[in-house]
């Protein structure tokens, strides 16, 4: 079955075609026929393609909406341009799978997307805003463009972490606004928590009930999750992806009275400061130089810049404290996965999280930490109680075997 998997943004998407089914998902070999991305949908907007054999190509085209940016790609996939053989044509896209982000409190795991299913999504735009309405445009461009008959799956970013228990995922906060306005934690990041989680238990040849693990997913947003009998009891984003861990713009967790503190001393509205503990904290706000951690770790070292060291520190301190509170809250793990941007390529901050943690059992193996950049394997030395692993994510993948699995009305374990 050939899956385009897409995700839909505010001005791009991102998407990616797999060839993968039943048979391939047990031999743990499915296909990666193409991938790529179209930013700047609106204007002149930039599509890069990228083939299995590594060859990209970038082109320009003014696409001035999702729809015609969909149009843009389905046509090229199915063209001679493509140079794919396993598609020839629209009908050799069998199913579509979406990242979805918010599926609130109704789904728990990945859909068909039925007419009942689109209001469900449409329920969630409250929790989510910025993102749930272009996962629906990008849901309806599908319609319109293959007809109704295509089925199309949606995997929720919220959906994994479902099993949260109610002591954590309730606010201090009077319930009854809980059950007025469904404020509540929810945590985002699933599908990357569950694939790195089902790697670990691979690589540790555990099943899923003997599956306890911290992972962290260090990216441009970043966030931890407790996995305890191959479930998340706990995770560090909330309501929405603001709080938790320090992250490339976002502040991360802090005191909320400095909201109104914010607005009353810069004379900004509430929805200003949210954008700016959004989109102008985390690294950028700290080092006042960039979000991209590349870039920070070169300004320390070329420049010893004082707010670029000061800026990881927070950002591996904060991570680290989160190792300590959800091995309390988990009562105890066998492993921690770094995965994202930072975690899969960084090995200095990998060990800078890790450093001190002796006293937890965990104790990083340099030369294997440094070996592991962009790809999976084991960073903690033989004697260490806790295992330590950097293990790439692949959301597009399971997004591919959930759509497939869906349905073909197969359960789809996490
Ligand atoms: P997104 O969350 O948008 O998917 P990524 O997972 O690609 O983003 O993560 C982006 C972050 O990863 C950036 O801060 C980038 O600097 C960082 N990153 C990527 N490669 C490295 C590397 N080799 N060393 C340190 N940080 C890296």
């Amino acid at each position: 079955m050939n899956v385009l998997v897409l995700n839909s943004g505010s001005s791009s998407l991102k998407f990616q075609l797999i060839a993968t089914d039943l048979d391939r998902i047990q031999r743990n070999e499915d296909a990666r026929l193409l991938r790529g991305e179209v930013e700047r949908i609106g204007g002149e907007a930039i599509v890069t393609l990228g083939k299995s054999n590594g060859a990209h190509q970038t082109l320009t085209a003014p696409l001035r909406d999702i729809s015609a940016a969909l149009d843009f790609v389905i046509r090229w996939i199915t063209s001679d341009k493509s140079g794919l053989s396993e598609v020839r044509g629209p009908a050799d896209v069998h199913a579509v799978g979406h990242r979805v982000v918010h599926g609130g409190e109704r789904f728990s795991e990945s859909v068909i997307i039925t007419d009942d299913v689109l209001k469900g999504i449409e329920e969630c735009i409250e929790l989510a805003p910025l993102h749930n309405p272009n996962n629906i445009k990008g849901i309806l461009a599908v319609r319109s463009l293959f007809g109704a008959g295509l089925p199309q799956v949606a995997v929720f970013d919220t959906a994994f972490h479902h099993s949260l228990p109610e002591h954590a995922y309730l606010y201090a906060i009077p319930y009854h606004l809980y059950r007025r306005h469904r404020i509540r934690r929810y945590g985002f990041h699933g599908t990357s928590h569950r694939y790195v989680a089902y790697r670990f238990r691979v690589l540790r040849n555990v099943t899923r009930e003997q599956t306890h693990v911290i992972t962290f997913h260090l990216g441009n947003g970043c966030s931890a999750a407790a996995i305890r009998n191959g479930d998340p009891v706990d995770t560090s984003m909330g309501m929405t992806p603001l709080e938790g861990l320090v992250m490339g713009t976002r502040s991360g967790d802090l005191d909320p009275a400095i909201v109104n503190l914010i607005s009353a001393k810069e004379g900004l509205s509430a929805h200003e400061v949210e954008a700016l503990l959004n989109t102008q904290s985390g690294l950028l706000g700290i080092s006042g130089l960039t979000n991209d951690m590349r870039v920070l770790q070169a300004e320390l070292k070329e420049h010893d810049d004082r707010r670029a060291r000061v800026a990881i520190e927070v950002f591996c301190y904060r991570a680290r404290k989160y190792v300590g509170a959800f091995l309390a809250a988990m009562g105890g793990a066998d492993g921690i996965v770094f995965t994202g941007g930072i975690g899969e390529n960084s090995p200095e901050i990998r060990a800078q999280i890790c450093g001190g943690l002796e006293w937890a059992g965990l104790t990083i193996d340099p030369e294997r930490n440094k070996k592991m950049v962009g790809k999976e394997g084991i960073i903690s030395s033989e004697g260490s109680q806790l295992a330590a692993y950097a293990i790439p994510t692949d959301e597009e993948l399971l997004i591919a075997r959930d759509t497939v699995r869906c349905i073909l009305g197969e359960p789809h374990p996490s």
